[in-house]
């Protein structure tokens, strides 16, 4: 899958890039992401400017209708191909474990991310990317948004993960839509507190059902809303 990552700050993405199972999935060639720097699409002064001041006032910055639309029209042409566009704001979509498993299926993402006050309106109504948003709060800008996405989009990838069950299971995923069990480790016990002896009887089926009811009562402990949802 390919990720074409729009940004001002593209050196945020390189440390991340190399870690933990992206890093991997990246070394595998199962993912490519590429960012791309707004202001390689700036008009060429010696300032590169990819930002103005709001038409009727107000505080802050907006990032330019012009740039944007020129470097996203630009990669797609050059990798002949267009993407399925992804517009990074508080006010867009609420991101969840479904729109992940949906983008997991699209094989090519463009991000956009935003900065200061966000993108002109005409970026939108140009180029009609889907406005996806990570959670009702305000962060500085797209791009820790766009990492989130990405991560939770390429453990879905087929390959990625050494289970493919693991993300079958995973609290809020297509196993059963619920938050996951508990889970336990060596050692057995710890200052009195005990692994459940179910889980080291050896018995699968009981282990199962266990785990079946936990992540219910959890469930409807947290989150009720979930058992409303569908
Ligand atoms: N003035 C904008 C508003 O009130 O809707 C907020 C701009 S925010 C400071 C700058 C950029 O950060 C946004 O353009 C967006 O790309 C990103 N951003 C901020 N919060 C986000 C969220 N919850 N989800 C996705 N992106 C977000």
């Amino acid at each position: 899958m390919r990720f074409d990552i729009v940004t001002l700050f593209p050196a945020i993405f390189e440390g991340y890039m190399t870690q933990g199972l992206l890093g991997k999935a990246i070394q595998r060639e199962l993912v490519q992401i590429h960012q791309h720097d707004l202001r390689d699409w700036a008009p060429q002064t010696t300032h590169k400017p990819v930002d103005d001041k709001p038409f009727g006032g107000g505080p802050g910055m907006l990032i330019q209708v012009e740039p944007t639309v020129n470097c996203v029209e630009a990669v797609e042409k050059k990798a002949d191909q267009s993407a399925r566009r992804i517009l990074l704001t508080p006010q867009g979509k609420r991101f969840d474990q479904r729109m992940a498993e949906d983008f997991a299926t699209s094989g090519r993402l463009m991000l956009l991310c935003g900065r200061y006050e966000g993108f002109d309106q005409r970026v939108t109504d140009i180029l009609e990317p889907e406005e996806v948003s990570i959670g009702d709060f305000v962060l500085n800008g797209g791009e820790v948004a766009a990492m989130v996405i990405v991560d939770a989009v390429v453990r879905l990838l087929p390959g990625v993960l050494g289970d493919e069950n693991s993300s079958i299971d995973d609290s809020f995923s297509r196993g059963n839509r619920l938050l996951e069990f508990p889970q336990y480790t060596r050692p057995r016990e710890f200052r009195g507190h005990a692994v459940p002896d179910v889980l080291t009887s050896g018995d699968h089926k009981a282990i199962a059902a266990w785990r079946e009811q936990q992540s219910l009562q959890r469930t409807k402990q947290r989150r009720s809303d979930l058992l409303r949802d569908e």
